[in-house]
């Protein structure tokens, strides 16, 4: 029996020492985030796992393992910027984009604006030139297109009122105020030796030289406040003359033509034609009277015609459209 006992307890024995001294553990594999280090030859493992290898999450990942595929929380959720213009929704973390770019507004150009969106400020091309028309006495240079006006109107360029007309602008036409008001007297001639008549701004013998009327010129006679002047107009200027140089009358070639007195034009509403013969062709034609003015009146040797002076100019006139005074 004590020999039974011995035998097993040296079995024993000799089975716990072969079991735990055989394999020496020579070769290991490395450990990893899911095992320890295990010996290759017996499988046996020692130690610690290793740490997971988490790498960021994304939009798309949560936060994972690049060794083992473990993943831990969700993925992010994206950023969404809005959409403009040229671009749709995106997402500032991933790049996703959702739906479409909104496109522009665009505004047509103008003379000053390119093509522009309205939305981005974003332009196209140039911006159109102004199309500038020159200004008026009124109105500054303008552009016809965006109305835009550069600098100032030019400013009327008035010529002083005459007997016949109030101050006009010799740019545009436009009459301002009334023509000067005077009585008038009469015709009258130049008439000096040989030397043309001074027509000068106010009645005095140093006043300004405004024009020059040759001798034995014809001209119409108003009064005016200083006896020994007369106002008259000539070639559209009107100034004053010194009456002792001026003779009552019209001068002519015809010696026996006499004065009648003033008359008036009296047609149905035309004008009534001054000419330099006693014929009705065109080519006679020198003048016109309006229907209603007063005229000079002289006797010629037929009597279905007058001999008459109207605003600078003398010749002949039916008779049948004027009527004395
Ligand atoms: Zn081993
Ligand atoms: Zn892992
Ligand atoms: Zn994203
Ligand atoms: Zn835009
Ligand atoms: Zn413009
Ligand atoms: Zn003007």
């Amino acid at each position: 029996m004590k020999k039974t006992i011995a035998l097993s307890l040296m079995l024993i024995i000799s089975l716990v020492s072969f079991s735990g001294c055989s394999c020496k553990h020579e070769e290991w594999n490395e450990p990893t985030c899911s095992s320890p280090k295990t010996c290759k030859e017996c499988g046996a493992s020692e130690g610690e796992k290793s740490e997971h290898k988490w790498v960021d999450a994304d939009c798309n990942n949560p936060v994972t393992c690049s060794e083992c595929g473990e993943t831990a929380g969700s993925p992010l959720e994206h950023i969404w910027s809005d959409a403009d213009c040229e671009n749709p929704v995106i997402c500032t973390l991933c790049g996703e984009t959702a739906g479409s770019a909104l496109g522009h507004e665009w505004v047509e150009p103008d003379c000053e604006n390119p093509q522009t969106c309205s939305k981005c400020g974003k332009t196209l091309g140039k911006a159109l030139s102004h199309k500038w028309e020159k200004g008026s006495c009124t109105e500054p240079k303008t552009c016809t297109r965006c109305k835009k006006t550069q600098g100032k109107a030019e400013g009327h360029k008035w010529s002083a009122a005459t007997l016949s007309q109030p101050k006009k602008c010799t740019v545009c036409g436009k009459t301002e105020g009334t023509a000067i008001n005077a009585e008038y007297c009469g015709t009258g001639y130049v008439d000096t030796a040989k030397d043309a008549l001074n027509m000068r701004k106010s009645p005095d013998v140093s006043a300004e030289i405004v024009g020059s009327i040759p001798k034995d010129t014809n001209i119409s006679l108003y009064y005016c406040d200083k006896y020994d002047w007369y106002l008259t107009e000539y070639k559209g200027v009107t100034g004053y003359v010194r009456a002792e140089y001026i003779a009552y009358g019209l001068h002519t070639e015809f010696s026996d033509m006499y004065y009648l007195g003033t008359g008036t034009v009296k047609t149905k509403g035309s004008e009534l034609y001054i000419r330099n013969a006693k014929d009705y062709s065109d080519d006679s034609k020198v003048g016109v009277i309006p229907n209603g003015k007063t005229v000079d009146v002289y006797y010629c040797d037929d009597s279905s015609w007058y001999y008459v002076y109207y605003n600078g100019v003398s010749g002949y006139s039916s008779s049948d459209y004027i009527v004395l005074d």
